[in-house]
């Protein structure tokens, strides 16, 4: 691409995983794509280290990062594949168990460190480029102005370019700058909680196995990674209690796990860095303006406890460029309002839908209520049991619908 050119067909503020995800989906189709990233990408990947941060991939992410190219380059990298699920309320009255045999299926998706899936889509992004020569990213960078016209966005960055494009998709994280400047509000509340992270090592294997207690301050989840002893923790509790164990010393952080999660994976024998994140929900009232339509978490930021915030800002990348390619293609405008507000009626459904049960379930299992805990209970052990029921659910989760 000529580096002095300032017009593109579309400009991706936000250089993400949903961001870069986006890029590679439009690039490969010969899409002239600049993305504006503030930091720049961390390239190499500490092979010896697991990241704190890991994401649980479904089955239908798998397969959109295999129709970008960034699959193999992750599986070549470190994913984790788990075949199940355990799921339980603390107080050991109710259960339940999913098993990717029963649905037929190799496994039930994959536990993925972050920079293992950003290494992978930059890594394919350099790649479509020195084939097409059709994105260029744009880092150290951000937008400083953004002017909406009939036709197209204008933007300045604050490295003195110009830059201009029929399309502008905001990719930049749930504070999105873009959607505040084109006047998009949201609905959503902090939640009570904060989510500590680690990598841990235990003294049982994790079987494959994604494990979730429900505890009245929120859940603790065990995520199988690749080394049988290792998994990845996500452990949601009150802002106070987080900061608490975030300051314990590493001894008696994994005597106090320990304690929490019960004898499943044994003794808990090592830990190294922490981090806390604050949780939080919040949903864009629109996802589109005048030539500026949001994705990722820019439109919808969820409780993490089943994993999905990025599975659906995946499967928000897979319909919007779909609608853009074929408009490319056909010579039609792919920054029209009409196709922007298509792609919001197709994800807004799943993405309050799912954003809505991850809440209930947050409320429901942080609830010390003697019969809600009995009915939520029952509810457990009967879901359990009833075999369509349960591999309904389970393929919702996996994204096979
Ligand atoms: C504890 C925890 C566990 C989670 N586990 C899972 C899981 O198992 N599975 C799952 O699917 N999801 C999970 N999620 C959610 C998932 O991490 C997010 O949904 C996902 O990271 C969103 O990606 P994004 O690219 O939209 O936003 P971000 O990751 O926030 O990326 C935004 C990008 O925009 C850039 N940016 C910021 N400001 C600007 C600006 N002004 N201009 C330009 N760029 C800017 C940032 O530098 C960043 O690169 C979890 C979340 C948490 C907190």
């Amino acid at each position: 691409m000529n580096r002095d050119t300032n017009h593109y067909d579309v400009i991706i503020s936000g250089g993400g995983m949903v961001g870069v995800s986006m890029a590679t989906a439009l690039g490969q189709a010969n899409i002239k794509v600049a993305v504006i990233e503030p930091h720049l990408p961390i390239l190499e990947w500490p092979r010896a280290e697991y990241d704190i941060r890991v994401s649980a991939i479904t089955r239908a992410t798998e397969k959109i990062f295999n129709r970008v190219g960034a699959w193999q380059k992750m599986v070549k990298m470190r994913v984790a594949p788990y075949q199940h699920m355990q799921v339980w309320d603390e107080s050991g009255d109710g259960s339940i168990h999913f098993d990717s045999t029963d649905l037929g299926e190799p496994n039930l998706g994959h536990i993925i460190e972050n920079s293992v899936i950003h290494k992978a889509l930059l890594e394919r992004l350099h790649e479509i480029n020195d084939q097409l020569d059709s994105i260029e990213l744009i880092t150290p960078a951000q937008i400083i102005e953004l002017k909406q016209h009939e036709g197209h966005v204008d933007l300045s960055l604050d490295n003195g370019r110009e830059l201009s494009a029929k399309l502008l998709i905001a990719a930049d994280g749930a504070n999105s700058w873009i959607r505040d400047q084109v006047g998009i509000t949201t609905t959503g509340w902090l939640y009570d909680q904060s989510a500590v992270v680690a990598t841990i090592q235990s003294s049982k294997s994790h079987r494959h196995t994604a494990w979730q207690q429900f505890m009245k301050r929120g859940p603790l989840a065990f995520l199988p990674l690749n080394q049988s002893d290792l998994s990845s923790i996500v452990w949601s509790t009150s802002h106070a209690e987080a900061a608490r164990l975030a300051d314990l010393s590493k001894e008696e952080f994994l005597l106090e796990l320990h304690e929490a999660f019960g004898d499943e994976l044994g003794e808990m024998i090592s830990v190294d860095s922490r981090g806390a994140f604050p949780l939080q929900l919040k949903h864009a009232n629109h996802y589109c303006s005048d030539r500026v339509v949001l994705i990722g978490n820019a439109a919808h930021a969820i409780h993490p406890l089943a994993g999905q915030g990025l599975n659906l800002g995946i499967n928000d990348v897979a319909e919007l460029s779909k609608l853009i390619i074929k408009a490319h293609h056909a010579q039609k405008d792919w920054g029209d309002y009409a196709l922007l507000r298509r792609y919001e009626r197709a994800r807004k459904g799943e993405n309050v839908a799912v954003m809505a049960a991850m809440d209930g379930f947050k409320r429901l299992f942080s609830n010390d209520q003697p019969l809600l805990k009995t009915v939520r209970n029952i509810g457990l052990n009967l879901a359990d049991h009833a075999g369509p029921i349960k591999n309904q659910i389970i393929r919702q989760a996996m994204g096979l619908k």
